[in-house]
């Protein structure tokens, strides 16, 4: 016999008839969001208060839903209670006021694509955003208004056919929902900026379920700690309003094709050089398998790829000429000047990190000389278990006219970058892919700053989020925390716990 602290009297009954039984008797039953008690949530109550469709635990679709929220097909365990695919914002305020009640819990998903599967929580609410992706542009004031769960290639595509360009991200299924609210490192942002600095204006669903206008002006606050809060926002964005760039009319992009073991003499070259590539220059060092055309001479290969953003040939050929001009002998292969197109450079990415794989990401800003730096990151990548795996790099000395960054939650930068990007597909290999993706940390502990927040484990340890941002700016963030969800209705960053 069990006492059943819901009806307050002993029930005699299995378990599973005791489930029935309140499923029968209105709402259904499930595990808490908070604790492991059990409660009754009234998700019909819910259903009957949002257009959008209410999928508890129970219902056969949900499990189908749940593991299609997250990209990665490393799918964590954590199990909303439920998920509802809001149909508005009118339903966000209404699910968020719901929970608020209820005493759930609330994670939200744009696109999905966070690396750890950040949508994913136990217990509580995931609302699921991808029906809220309406796009607005006012090309004559080079503004656009942009739902959340826009994609980087249709928002892209969109803004072409007007002449006009934003730092969107290289993944082109990445949405503008998370990338943004975490920084947001995109094309041209040397001289566009990080993403989340064209952020003039949000429109956010506060944990109190109130939709409110934020900006420099009206709720500076909110506007400051969503330009870089990223999966530990307490709110949800539902519009951004952007600041648009001149498309650029001449992408060129230049490679020099090495094999791996020439990493240490290309990383001097590009340390040398990396000043005189003008800001419109994207220039990135890859670690990555060769191409089956490359394989039979050679397994592992260091790239240098820089793009040019430019606004004729002239220019972006000027732009590159560093490449042109580079001194290193006999590499695999040299491409110049190669016209390309925003949809070229996402084809590559998807090339690199296609959908369907099994994925475990990390990031390094470091302090510390760049050619030591990718000298040990070739070293780590030399040992990856899984040829689908990459690393890439980048060398970002602070030019000396620099202005300041502009004072928003995002933060944490540094003179080099890492990136560790393990790609599997068989789950038999978690186990060894994820400890050498882990293991860079080791490697790089005395010279890291911090991560980038976007694209950092965030379940390593308990200090990576704070280490995502500096320090006077996570202490604001705690406090704007504390102000803003005083009862914690939105979920805070993973971490090792989850
Ligand atoms: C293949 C690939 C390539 C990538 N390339 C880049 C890149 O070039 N540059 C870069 O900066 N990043 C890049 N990223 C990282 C990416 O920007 C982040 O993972 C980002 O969070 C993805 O956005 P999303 O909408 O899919 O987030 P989701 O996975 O849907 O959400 C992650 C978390 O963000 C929060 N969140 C999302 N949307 C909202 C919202 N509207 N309101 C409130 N909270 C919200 C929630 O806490 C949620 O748990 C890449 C990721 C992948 C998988």
């Amino acid at each position: 016999m069990n006492a059943n602290p819901l009806f307050g009297k002993p029930l005699a009954m299995s378990r599973r008839a005791a489930m029935r039984l309140l499923t029968l008797a209105g709402g259904f039953v499930l595990s808490g969001c908070t604790s492991l008690s059990r409660r009754t949530v009234a998700w019909d109550e819910l259903q009957r208060s949002v257009a959008g469709k209410v999928v508890p635990r129970e219902d056969a679709a949900y499990e189908a839903k749940r593991l299609a929220a997250v990209w990665n097909a490393l799918k964590p365990a954590r199990r909303p209670a439920a998920i509802v695919q809001v149909a508005s914002v009118a339903d966000v305020q209404a699910c968020v006021r719901f929970a608020k009640q209820s005493g759930l819990k609330v994670a939200v998903r744009g696109g999905g694509h966070n690396w750890n599967g950040a949508p994913l929580r136990e217990g509580g609410l995931l609302l699921d955003l991808s029906r809220l992706n309406e796009v607005s542009i006012n090309a004559a004031a080079r503004m656009a208004s942009v739902q959340p769960v826009v994609t980087n290639r249709d928002l892209a595509r969109q803004l072409a056919a007007h002449g006009l360009a934003f730092p969107v991200g290289h993944c082109p299924s990445v949405t503008l929902s998370g990338y943004l609210l975490g920084g947001g490192f995109g094309f041209n942002a040397g001289e566009w900026g990080v993403a989340c600095f064209n952020v003039t204006g949000m429109e956010i669903v506060t944990a109190s379920g109130e939709l409110v206008q934020a900006n420099e002006r009206a709720h500076a606050d909110l506007y400051w700690a969503a330009r870089g809060a990223g999966s530990g926002f307490f709110g949800v964005v539902t519009r951004y309003q952007l600041k648009l760039f001149p498309l650029p009319t001449h992408i060129q992009s230049s490679t020099m094709i090495f094999p791996l073991d020439r990493a240490g003499g290309v990383a001097a070259w590009l340390a040398a050089t990396v000043a005189k590539f003008p800001a419109n220059v994207e220039c990135t060092l890859l670690y990555a398998s060769a191409p089956p055309e490359l394989a039979a001479k050679i397994k592992q290969l260091c790239i240098v790829s820089a793009q040019a953003f430019a606004m004729s040939k002239a220019d972006a050929e000027a732009a590159l000429a560093p490449v042109a001009a580079c001194p290193l002998s006999e590499p695999l292969t040299k491409d110049l000047n190669r016209p390309v197109t925003f949809d070229d450079l996402f084809n590559d990415l998807d090339r690199a990190l296609p959908h369907g794989k099994r994925y475990a990401v990390d990031t390094f800003w470091l302090n510390a000389g760049p050619v030591a730096v990718l000298q040990q990151a070739a070293r780590h990548y030399a040992k990856s278990p899984s040829p689908d795996s990459m690393m890439l790099a980048l060398v970002m000395p602070p030019p000396a006219d620099a202005p300041p960054m502009p004072d928003t939650a995002f933060s944490m930068v540094g003179p080099a970058y890492v990136g560790c990007y393990g790609v599997w597909s068989d789950a038999a290999q978690d186990a060894e892919n994820l400890q050498w993706v882990r293991l860079l940390s080791t490697t790089f502990r005395g010279e890291t700053m911090g991560h980038c927040l976007g694209e950092t484990d965030l379940t390593a340890d308990n200090e990576r989020t704070a280490r995502s941002f500096a320090k006077p700016n996570w202490e604001r963030l705690q406090a704007l925390r504390a102000k803003f969800d005083p009862d914690g209705v939105f979920h805070t960053w993973l971490s090792p716990r989850g």
